[in-house]
Formats: structure tokens, sequence, C-alpha cells
């Protein structure tokens, strides 16, 4: 069976990753240090033999005893409101924590997966974006910890590639929601959702005309299992290729909910990319992969979820 390390295992994408491998037989080792992820999300997990937690920080040392076939290094603050919070964590965890766990692979013969992120296109001037767009990012703003991270976290993965001819897969993802989004999460669907659940007014930063392309969570891990089983080396553009405006989102949610909720405005954040949308040319002719859930499906899922979440 192979054994895979997923760090954030306990958070939103790294647990449905620890579901999805679970589910087909491997092993899994979740390393998590619970500053964003959430016991709760794998709470479900702990009487299955083949699932083991680890709580640590990533950015320190890494081991795990034993045969390791993969790492997932899934572990970083990846909400604009968090990585504002914890800016040298989210540096540190893109830094120090992709080294350490590039360390631990090259150790352990085991294949590596980087979760990067569209935010390395920055602000982008190219659209839609494609794998070889170099991006346009503010290394000094707010939001730079973060994109400078994972370009840094990219870098060094090709490093580690080409110096000591490492296994290793990059993905870049794009804006995914569903269950097990943190109602104080702070971003744009579970923010709506969460404020139309309690007939809140909804807040839209801006104008509400930038755009983002929102992938369910059940299309994305399915793209992250097809590259991590792939021989992709180069990076990939996994996410919904479907663009909405923020004020688009909003009527959705509004409509989903059968809320009353009225639409107020708050500022803009600074450099907050005016219009992102994946290109998955790639992912479609390397993976044959491409998402199946429509936006408004996606949200009567996510609005289930938090409905039942925030009853409790
Ligand atoms: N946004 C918004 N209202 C909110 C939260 C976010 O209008 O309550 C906007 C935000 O300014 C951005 C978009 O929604 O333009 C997506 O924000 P999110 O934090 O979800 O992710 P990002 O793509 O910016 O990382």
């Amino acid at each position: 069976m192979p054994r895979v390390v997923v760090t954030g295992g306990a958070g939103f994408l790294g647990s449905h990753l620890a579901d999805a491998l679970l589910g087909r037989g491997d092993q899994v080792v979740a390393i998590d240090n619970l500053v964003t992820g959430d016991v709760a999300n794998i709470e479900h997990l702990f009487t299955n033999h083949g699932f083991t937690f680890i709580e640590h920080d990533v950015s320190s040392y890494v081991w795990v005893p034993g045969e390791v076939d993969a790492v997932l290094h899934f572990a970083s603050p990846a909400s604009p409101i968090d990585y504002l919070e914890m800016p040298i964590q989210t540096l540190k965890v893109g830094s120090l924590g992709t080294h350490n766990t590039l360390g631990l692979a090259k150790e352990k013969g085991a294949k590596y997966l980087l979760a990067s992120t569209s935010e390395v296109y920055g602000d982008p001037h190219v659209h839609p974006q494609t794998e070889d767009y170099w991006g346009n990012v503010n290394p000094v703003g707010p939001r730079g910890v973060y994109d400078e991270a994972k370009r840094f976290a990219e870098a060094m993965t090709m490093a580690y590639r080409r110096y000591h001819g490492l296994d290793t897969r990059i993905v870049r993802i794009f804006n995914t929601y569903g269950p097990r989004m943190r109602p104080g999460d702070g971003r744009v669907v579970s923010n709506f959702i969460v404020q139309a659940l309690r007939g809140e007014p909804l807040t839209i930063y801006g104008t509400g005309t930038q755009t983002r392309s929102f992938c369910f969570v059940d299309d994305e891990i399915r793209g992250l299992m097809a590259l991590l089983d792939s021989d992709e080396t180069d990076p990939v553009n996994i996410g919904n290729p479907h663009e909405f405006t923020v004020r688009e989102l909003a009527d959705v949610v509004i409509d989903v909910v059968g809320s009353e909720s009225e639409i107020v405005t708050r500022p803009l954040p600074p450099d907050d990319p005016t219009q992102r949308c994946p290109d998955i040319s790639r992912a479609r002719e390397i993976l044959r992969w491409e998402p199946k859930v429509q936006l408004r499906e996606g949200v009567e899922r996510t609005v289930e979820y938090f409905a039942k979440t925030l009853a409790v």
C-alpha cells in the first residue's frame, strides 16, 4: 500500500485529499499545526488504520519514520485574511516548509507534489492565465507574503528536480470552495454563504466587477489526484474555467439560500486581482481532466454544509 504524507492534512484541501487517498487504499500521514486546519475535518479518519495524524509545524524540521512513497505539501494559510494576519508564518511555510518537505521526499525517495496557486500570476496581464505566463506580482504588497512564498516554493521544487533528480509535480490551484471551509475563513464563497444564511448583508469588496473562477472541491481533488498519478513535471493549472464577477456570485448565493440579505460594499483590499481565470488546456490534454460541477450546484452543496455547521 502506498504511504502518502499530506502536510496541511487537517485543512480544507488536505483533509479532502486524505479522504481520496484512503478511499483508494493508500495510507495517509497527515501533518498539520492546526493554525488554520481543524481536527474536526479529520475526526472521521481516526478509526481508519491507514491514517496517522501528527501535530507539527513543517516550517521546523520534519521527520516521518518508515517508508514514504509520496509527499504532498499543502500546508499554508491560504485565505488573504489569514496571510495578512500571519505574514511571517506564511512566508516560512512556503519557503522553509517547502525545503523541509522536499528534504523528506529526497531522503525517502518519494514523489513530491507542491500545492502552488493562481496567486503566482498576481494581478494578471494575460487572460485567461496559461502556465507559461510569469505573472504580475507586487513583492512588497500585503499579498506578496503568499505570492512570493509560493513562487519561491515552485523555484525550490524545480531546483530539487534538476539538482537532485526528485520526481516532482506542481499544481497551481485556482479559487476552490466547498464543505470544510471555515465559516470565518474570510474568502468570498464562505463569507457570502454564511452572511446569507444569517440574514446579514453580503459584503462586496470594491465594485464587485472583479472576476474569479470557482472550482468545487470534488473536482479540484480529482484533478490533484490525476496530476499526482501522471508523469507531468511542469506546473499545471487546476481550476474551473467558468468566470464570474463577485457580484454574480452574490446573486447566485442569495438565490440558492433564498435570503433577504442586502448587498453592501466595502473597500477593495490592496493588490486584489482584477480578473482571474485558468486556461486548463494542459490539464484537459495531459490529465484528461476537467471540472464537472457547475457553480449553482456547488453552491447548493456548500450551503447545505454550512447550514448544518452553523446550526451546531
Ligand atoms: N471578496 C468580496 N467580499 C468578501 C470576500 C472577498 O467581495 O466578503 C472579494 C475579494 O476582494 C476578491 C474576491 O472576492 O476580489 C475573491 O476573494 P477571496 O478572498 O475569496 O480569494 P482571492 O481570490 O482574492 O484569493
